[in-house]
Protein backbone atom coordinates (compact mmCIF):
# COMPACT_ATOMS: atom_id res chain seq x y z
CA UNK A 1 0.00 0.00 0.00
CA UNK A 2 0.96 3.72 -0.96
CA UNK A 3 1.92 6.22 2.01
CA UNK A 4 -0.54 8.95 2.20
CA UNK A 5 0.01 12.01 0.06
CA UNK A 6 2.25 14.48 2.01
CA UNK A 7 0.80 17.53 4.27
CA UNK A 8 0.99 21.46 3.89
CA UNK A 9 4.39 22.44 4.83
CA UNK A 10 3.30 24.68 7.01
CA UNK A 11 1.88 22.06 10.08
CA UNK A 12 5.62 22.09 10.63
CA UNK A 13 5.43 25.78 11.96
CA UNK A 14 3.04 25.15 14.80
CA UNK A 15 4.90 23.46 18.13
CA UNK A 16 2.89 21.94 20.93
CA UNK A 17 2.35 22.74 24.25
CA UNK A 18 4.99 21.81 27.32
CA UNK A 19 2.07 21.63 29.60
CA UNK A 20 -0.02 19.04 27.98
CA UNK A 21 3.06 16.94 26.87
CA UNK A 22 3.98 16.95 30.60
CA UNK A 23 0.59 16.36 32.17
CA UNK A 24 0.27 13.22 29.13
CA UNK A 25 3.57 12.15 30.97
CA UNK A 26 2.26 12.22 34.41
CA UNK A 27 -0.68 10.64 33.51
CA UNK A 28 1.30 7.49 32.46
CA UNK A 29 2.65 7.54 35.76
CA UNK A 30 -0.60 7.48 37.53
CA UNK A 31 -1.71 4.66 35.15
CA UNK A 32 0.85 2.66 36.63
CA UNK A 33 0.09 3.50 40.18
CA UNK A 34 2.29 6.23 41.41
CA UNK A 35 1.24 9.12 43.35
CA UNK A 36 2.09 11.99 40.80
CA UNK A 37 1.90 16.49 42.38
CA UNK A 38 0.51 18.18 39.55
CA UNK A 39 2.13 21.76 39.28
CA UNK A 40 2.08 21.55 35.52
CA UNK A 41 -1.11 22.53 33.91
CA UNK A 42 -1.99 26.19 33.96
CA UNK A 43 -6.04 26.01 35.37
CA UNK A 44 -7.58 27.42 38.02
CA UNK A 45 -8.63 24.22 41.06
CA UNK A 46 -11.61 25.66 41.30
CA UNK A 47 -15.23 24.87 39.90
CA UNK A 48 -17.31 27.34 37.80
CA UNK A 49 -19.50 29.07 40.11
CA UNK A 50 -22.72 27.77 40.43
CA UNK A 51 -24.58 30.86 38.80
CA UNK A 52 -22.60 30.85 36.07
CA UNK A 53 -23.35 26.94 35.62
CA UNK A 54 -27.43 27.54 36.05
CA UNK A 55 -27.22 29.32 33.18
CA UNK A 56 -25.47 27.55 31.07
CA UNK A 57 -27.53 24.72 31.77
CA UNK A 58 -30.66 26.53 31.68
CA UNK A 59 -29.86 28.06 27.98
CA UNK A 60 -29.32 24.21 26.95
CA UNK A 61 -33.11 23.18 28.96
CA UNK A 62 -34.59 26.29 26.94
CA UNK A 63 -33.61 25.06 23.12
CA UNK A 64 -30.48 27.87 23.06
CA UNK A 65 -28.24 25.18 20.57
CA UNK A 66 -28.59 26.52 17.19
CA UNK A 67 -25.90 28.65 15.54
CA UNK A 68 -25.21 31.86 17.02
CA UNK A 69 -24.80 35.76 15.59
CA UNK A 70 -20.61 35.06 14.52
CA UNK A 71 -19.41 37.76 16.87
CA UNK A 72 -21.36 36.75 19.49
CA UNK A 73 -24.52 37.11 21.07
CA UNK A 74 -25.07 40.98 21.33
CA UNK A 75 -26.01 40.80 24.97
CA UNK A 76 -22.49 39.10 25.39
CA UNK A 77 -20.67 41.41 23.23
CA UNK A 78 -21.67 44.62 25.05
CA UNK A 79 -21.40 42.71 28.79
CA UNK A 80 -17.63 42.26 27.60
CA UNK A 81 -17.42 45.78 26.53
CA UNK A 82 -18.78 46.98 29.47
CA UNK A 83 -16.76 45.07 31.15
CA UNK A 84 -13.33 46.63 29.33
CA UNK A 85 -14.95 49.86 29.80
CA UNK A 86 -14.97 49.62 33.41
CA UNK A 87 -11.12 48.84 33.14
CA UNK A 88 -10.64 52.56 31.44
CA UNK A 89 -10.84 50.93 27.91
CA UNK A 90 -12.83 52.67 25.21
CA UNK A 91 -14.64 49.76 23.96
CA UNK A 92 -18.40 49.32 22.07
CA UNK A 93 -20.23 46.29 21.38
CA UNK A 94 -19.15 46.43 17.77
CA UNK A 95 -15.40 46.15 18.86
CA UNK A 96 -15.80 42.83 20.39
CA UNK A 97 -15.86 39.52 18.73
CA UNK A 98 -16.57 36.42 21.20
CA UNK A 99 -14.56 33.37 20.43
CA UNK A 100 -13.79 29.50 21.62
CA UNK A 101 -11.46 30.46 24.29
CA UNK A 102 -8.28 33.19 24.40
CA UNK A 103 -6.77 30.67 22.82
CA UNK A 104 -8.87 31.05 18.93
CA UNK A 105 -8.78 35.03 19.77
CA UNK A 106 -4.99 34.98 20.10
CA UNK A 107 -5.11 32.72 16.67
CA UNK A 108 -7.11 35.13 14.06
CA UNK A 109 -5.96 38.04 15.40
CA UNK A 110 -2.16 37.42 14.78
CA UNK A 111 -3.19 35.76 11.34
CA UNK A 112 -5.04 38.63 10.27
CA UNK A 113 -2.26 41.01 11.33
CA UNK A 114 0.97 39.17 10.37
CA UNK A 115 1.80 39.06 6.51
CA UNK A 116 5.19 36.53 5.33
CA UNK A 117 8.06 37.88 6.37
CA UNK A 118 7.01 39.89 9.08
CA UNK A 119 9.10 40.06 12.29
CA UNK A 120 6.79 40.09 15.89
CA UNK A 121 8.22 40.51 18.38
CA UNK A 122 6.64 38.02 21.26
CA UNK A 123 7.76 37.57 25.38
CA UNK A 124 10.71 35.42 25.96
CA UNK A 125 9.97 33.64 28.31
CA UNK A 126 6.08 34.07 27.40
CA UNK A 127 3.29 31.80 25.86
CA UNK A 128 4.49 28.93 23.11
CA UNK A 129 1.20 29.96 21.28
CA UNK A 130 2.76 33.04 20.30
CA UNK A 131 5.91 32.53 18.14
CA UNK A 132 4.08 29.01 17.43
CA UNK A 133 1.19 31.00 15.58
CA UNK A 134 3.41 34.04 14.02
CA UNK A 135 5.37 31.07 12.48
CA UNK A 136 2.67 29.76 11.27
CA UNK A 137 1.20 32.87 9.65
CA UNK A 138 4.27 33.32 7.60
CA UNK A 139 6.04 35.63 10.37
CA UNK A 140 9.39 35.69 11.89
CA UNK A 141 9.18 35.99 15.85
CA UNK A 142 11.67 37.61 17.56
CA UNK A 143 11.88 37.15 21.41
CA UNK A 144 12.42 40.39 23.90
CA UNK A 145 12.95 40.04 27.48
CA UNK A 146 9.50 40.95 29.32
CA UNK A 147 11.88 42.10 32.80
CA UNK A 148 13.75 44.45 30.59
CA UNK A 149 10.93 46.72 29.91
CA UNK A 150 10.60 48.73 27.00
CA UNK A 151 14.04 48.81 26.70
CA UNK A 152 14.07 45.57 26.14
CA UNK A 153 11.43 46.12 23.02
CA UNK A 154 13.23 48.85 21.55
CA UNK A 155 16.25 46.83 21.15
CA UNK A 156 15.04 44.32 19.12
CA UNK A 157 12.42 46.52 16.68
CA UNK A 158 13.78 46.53 12.97
CA UNK A 159 12.42 48.32 9.70
CA UNK A 160 10.35 44.69 8.98
CA UNK A 161 8.87 44.66 12.83
CA UNK A 162 4.73 44.76 12.23
CA UNK A 163 3.70 43.80 15.28
CA UNK A 164 4.31 43.39 19.40
CA UNK A 165 2.60 40.99 21.31
CA UNK A 166 2.38 41.91 25.16
CA UNK A 167 1.08 39.66 28.18
CA UNK A 168 0.93 41.26 31.06
CA UNK A 169 0.43 39.90 33.84
CA UNK A 170 2.80 36.91 31.96
CA UNK A 171 2.80 33.53 31.55
CA UNK A 172 5.55 31.58 32.83
CA UNK A 173 6.89 34.64 34.92
CA UNK A 174 3.53 36.70 36.66
CA UNK A 175 5.30 39.56 35.91
CA UNK A 176 3.16 42.28 35.68
CA UNK A 177 4.17 45.70 33.28
CA UNK A 178 3.91 48.92 35.68
CA UNK A 179 1.95 51.89 34.20
CA UNK A 180 5.21 53.94 33.58
CA UNK A 181 6.51 50.76 31.23
CA UNK A 182 3.22 50.46 29.46
CA UNK A 183 3.54 54.17 28.26
CA UNK A 184 6.63 53.87 27.20
CA UNK A 185 5.58 50.55 25.13
CA UNK A 186 2.73 52.49 24.28
CA UNK A 187 4.61 55.45 22.48
CA UNK A 188 7.14 52.85 21.01
CA UNK A 189 4.41 51.40 19.38
CA UNK A 190 3.00 54.63 17.50
CA UNK A 191 6.78 55.65 16.77
CA UNK A 192 7.45 52.61 14.98
CA UNK A 193 3.50 51.95 13.43
CA UNK A 194 2.91 48.88 15.41
CA UNK A 195 0.09 46.68 15.91
CA UNK A 196 0.21 45.42 19.47
CA UNK A 197 -1.89 42.34 20.70
CA UNK A 198 -2.37 41.94 24.19
CA UNK A 199 -2.58 38.91 25.62
CA UNK A 200 -4.93 39.87 28.96
CA UNK A 201 -6.52 36.40 29.98
CA UNK A 202 -4.38 37.07 33.48
CA UNK A 203 -5.97 40.36 33.96
CA UNK A 204 -8.47 39.88 37.01
CA UNK A 205 -5.88 37.68 38.78
CA UNK A 206 -3.23 40.38 39.96
CA UNK A 207 -2.05 40.32 43.25
CA UNK A 208 -0.91 44.39 43.38
CA UNK A 209 -3.77 46.53 43.01
CA UNK A 210 -5.69 46.61 40.05
CA UNK A 211 -4.78 45.29 35.79
CA UNK A 212 -4.06 48.23 33.77
CA UNK A 213 -4.50 47.57 29.71
CA UNK A 214 -1.77 48.97 27.33
CA UNK A 215 -5.46 49.94 25.20
CA UNK A 216 -6.41 52.31 28.32
CA UNK A 217 -3.30 54.45 27.23
CA UNK A 218 -4.57 56.93 24.66
CA UNK A 219 -3.91 56.70 21.29
CA UNK A 220 -3.19 52.89 21.37
CA UNK A 221 -6.89 51.49 21.11
CA UNK A 222 -6.91 52.06 17.40
CA UNK A 223 -3.84 49.53 16.96
CA UNK A 224 -4.20 47.36 19.65
CA UNK A 225 -6.30 43.76 19.69
CA UNK A 226 -7.21 42.88 23.54
CA UNK A 227 -7.33 39.19 23.93
CA UNK A 228 -9.39 37.99 27.19
CA UNK A 229 -10.73 34.58 28.31
CA UNK A 230 -13.10 33.50 30.85
CA UNK A 231 -11.10 30.17 31.56
CA UNK A 232 -8.77 31.63 34.48
CA UNK A 233 -11.19 34.30 35.11
CA UNK A 234 -14.27 32.39 35.80
CA UNK A 235 -12.74 28.87 36.44
CA UNK A 236 -14.09 28.12 32.56
CA UNK A 237 -11.53 26.67 30.61
CA UNK A 238 -13.02 23.90 29.94
CA UNK A 239 -16.11 25.73 28.67
CA UNK A 240 -14.03 27.51 25.58
CA UNK A 241 -15.09 30.93 25.85
CA UNK A 242 -13.07 34.45 25.63
CA UNK A 243 -12.97 37.32 22.76
CA UNK A 244 -10.69 39.79 20.83
CA UNK A 245 -11.83 43.64 21.29
CA UNK A 246 -10.09 45.30 18.35
CA UNK A 247 -10.95 48.37 16.63
CA UNK A 248 -14.49 48.24 14.63
CA UNK A 249 -12.88 47.13 11.06
CA UNK A 250 -10.19 44.77 12.16
CA UNK A 251 -13.11 43.19 14.55
CA UNK A 252 -15.16 42.63 11.24
CA UNK A 253 -12.25 40.84 9.61
CA UNK A 254 -12.12 38.79 12.41
CA UNK A 255 -15.36 37.77 12.64
CA UNK A 256 -14.37 36.84 9.20
CA UNK A 257 -11.72 34.52 10.46
CA UNK A 258 -14.76 33.10 13.30
CA UNK A 259 -17.26 32.26 10.34
CA UNK A 260 -14.24 30.11 8.73
CA UNK A 261 -13.34 28.78 11.56
CA UNK A 262 -16.00 27.64 13.78
CA UNK A 263 -18.98 29.55 13.02
CA UNK A 264 -19.79 31.06 15.91
CA UNK A 265 -19.35 29.80 19.70
CA UNK A 266 -21.89 27.68 21.56
CA UNK A 267 -24.82 30.24 22.33
CA UNK A 268 -25.50 28.94 25.72
CA UNK A 269 -21.92 29.03 26.61
CA UNK A 270 -22.26 32.24 26.05
CA UNK A 271 -25.09 32.69 28.12
CA UNK A 272 -22.94 31.31 30.64
CA UNK A 273 -20.47 33.92 29.74
CA UNK A 274 -22.93 36.60 30.14
CA UNK A 275 -23.79 35.48 33.84
CA UNK A 276 -20.23 35.16 34.52
CA UNK A 277 -19.88 38.82 33.81
CA UNK A 278 -23.37 40.25 34.97
CA UNK A 279 -23.59 38.24 38.14
CA UNK A 280 -21.96 38.40 41.78
CA UNK A 281 -18.11 39.13 41.48
CA UNK A 282 -17.78 37.76 45.31
CA UNK A 283 -15.93 34.29 43.82
CA UNK A 284 -13.47 36.39 42.45
CA UNK A 285 -11.93 38.21 45.38
CA UNK A 286 -12.40 34.87 46.94
CA UNK A 287 -10.22 33.09 44.29
CA UNK A 288 -7.38 36.34 44.14
CA UNK A 289 -6.94 36.01 48.59
CA UNK A 290 -6.67 32.24 48.43
CA UNK A 291 -4.45 32.52 45.44
CA UNK A 292 -1.91 34.97 47.05
CA UNK A 293 -1.52 33.00 50.10
CA UNK A 294 -0.58 29.64 48.10
CA UNK A 295 1.62 31.78 46.21
CA UNK A 296 3.38 33.30 49.51
CA UNK A 297 3.41 29.82 50.42
CA UNK A 298 4.90 28.42 47.48
CA UNK A 299 7.72 31.01 46.95
CA UNK A 300 8.66 31.19 50.80
CA UNK A 301 8.78 27.16 50.70
CA UNK A 302 11.06 27.63 47.56
CA UNK A 303 13.44 30.43 49.06
CA UNK A 304 14.15 28.04 51.42
CA UNK A 305 15.74 25.83 49.48
CA UNK A 306 19.37 25.67 49.06
CA UNK A 307 20.41 26.89 45.03
CA UNK A 308 16.67 28.40 44.63
CA UNK A 309 15.73 31.96 44.05
CA UNK A 310 12.40 32.50 43.31
CA UNK A 311 10.54 35.75 42.71
CA UNK A 312 7.17 36.73 43.83
CA UNK A 313 4.88 37.25 40.99
CA UNK A 314 2.63 40.40 40.73
CA UNK A 315 -0.42 38.23 39.03
CA UNK A 316 -0.77 34.77 36.87
CA UNK A 317 -0.69 31.75 39.83
CA UNK A 318 2.79 30.83 38.75
CA UNK A 319 5.78 30.51 40.78
CA UNK A 320 9.08 30.66 38.11
CA UNK A 321 12.55 29.99 40.50
CA UNK A 322 15.25 30.90 38.79
CA UNK A 323 17.55 27.39 39.36
CA UNK A 324 20.37 27.98 37.65
CA UNK A 325 22.55 27.58 41.06
CA UNK A 326 21.35 23.91 41.49
CA UNK A 327 21.68 23.12 37.68
CA UNK A 328 25.56 24.01 37.86
CA UNK A 329 26.20 22.10 40.73
CA UNK A 330 24.46 19.00 39.37
CA UNK A 331 25.68 19.28 35.65
CA UNK A 332 21.88 18.92 34.82
CA UNK A 333 19.58 21.15 32.01
CA UNK A 334 16.88 22.59 32.88
CA UNK A 335 14.88 20.13 30.80
CA UNK A 336 16.60 17.02 32.98
CA UNK A 337 15.73 18.20 36.07
CA UNK A 338 12.12 18.60 35.44
CA UNK A 339 12.00 15.12 33.77
CA UNK A 340 13.61 13.82 37.22
CA UNK A 341 11.33 15.89 39.67
CA UNK A 342 8.80 14.17 37.99
CA UNK A 343 10.18 10.57 37.10
CA UNK A 344 11.94 10.10 40.28
CA UNK A 345 10.27 12.35 43.03
CA UNK A 346 5.93 12.57 41.68
CA UNK A 347 6.48 16.88 40.89
CA UNK A 348 4.94 17.35 37.40
CA UNK A 349 6.53 21.14 36.87
CA UNK A 350 7.39 22.71 33.31
CA UNK A 351 10.73 23.43 32.54
CA UNK A 352 11.12 27.00 31.82
CA UNK A 353 12.89 26.08 28.26
CA UNK A 354 8.87 25.36 27.68
CA UNK A 355 8.02 29.03 27.03
CA UNK A 356 11.92 30.04 24.45
CA UNK A 357 15.12 30.10 25.26
CA UNK A 358 15.00 32.95 27.90
CA UNK A 359 13.12 30.38 30.43
CA UNK A 360 16.58 28.45 30.42
CA UNK A 361 17.52 28.06 34.53
CA UNK A 362 14.38 28.16 35.26
CA UNK A 363 10.87 25.98 36.34
CA UNK A 364 7.18 26.64 36.23
CA UNK A 365 4.89 25.72 38.91
CA UNK A 366 1.46 26.29 39.41
CA UNK A 367 0.26 26.97 42.70
CA UNK A 368 -3.87 27.11 41.65
CA UNK A 369 -3.71 23.74 43.73
CA UNK A 370 -4.39 22.83 47.14
CA UNK A 371 -1.94 23.80 50.20
CA UNK A 372 -1.57 19.72 50.87
CA UNK A 373 -0.18 19.19 47.04
CA UNK A 374 1.79 22.46 47.64
CA UNK A 375 2.94 21.14 50.49
CA UNK A 376 3.71 17.69 49.00
CA UNK A 377 4.97 19.66 46.18
CA UNK A 378 7.96 20.99 48.01
CA UNK A 379 8.84 18.22 50.95
CA UNK A 380 9.50 16.20 46.97
CA UNK A 381 11.67 19.45 45.74
CA UNK A 382 13.63 19.42 48.89
CA UNK A 383 14.20 15.94 49.23
CA UNK A 384 15.64 15.90 45.03
CA UNK A 385 17.79 18.68 45.66
CA UNK A 386 19.38 17.21 48.70
CA UNK A 387 19.38 14.06 46.71
CA UNK A 388 21.48 16.16 43.91
CA UNK A 389 23.72 17.98 46.43
CA UNK A 390 25.09 14.31 47.64
CA UNK A 391 26.14 13.09 44.36
CA UNK A 392 27.63 16.75 43.59
N1 LIG B 1 -2.85 33.22 26.80
C1 LIG B 1 -2.08 32.87 27.85
C2 LIG B 1 -0.94 33.72 28.24
C3 LIG B 1 -2.36 31.67 28.54
O1 LIG B 1 -1.58 31.31 29.56
C4 LIG B 1 -3.45 30.87 28.12
C5 LIG B 1 -3.74 29.59 28.77
O2 LIG B 1 -2.96 29.02 29.47
C6 LIG B 1 -4.22 31.32 27.03
C7 LIG B 1 -3.89 32.49 26.39
C8 LIG B 1 -5.35 30.51 26.51
O3 LIG B 1 -6.46 30.57 27.29
P1 LIG B 1 -7.85 29.91 26.82
O4 LIG B 1 -8.09 28.74 27.71
O5 LIG B 1 -8.86 30.95 27.03
O6 LIG B 1 -7.75 29.53 25.39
Amino acid sequence: MSAAPAYAPRLDTLAGEGAFQVLADARRLEAQGRHVVHLEIGEPDTTTPPHVVEAGVRAVRDGDTRYAPPAGLPELRAASADWLRARGIAADADHVVITSGGKPALFFALLALVEPGAEVLVPDPGFPAFPSVVRFAGGHPVGYAPAYGAAGIAARITARTRVLVLNSPNNPTGGVLSVGTLEEIAELACRHDLWIVSDEVYSQLVYDGPHVSIAAVPEVARRTVVVESFSKTFAMSGWRLGFAAAPRALAERLTCLVVNGTSCTPPFVQRAGLAALTGPQDHLAETVARLERRRDWLVDGLNGIPGVHCARPGGAFYGFPDVRTLLGRAGLSTEQLAARLLTDHGVAVLPGTAFGPGGAGFLRLSFATSPTQLDLALERIRECVSELAVAA
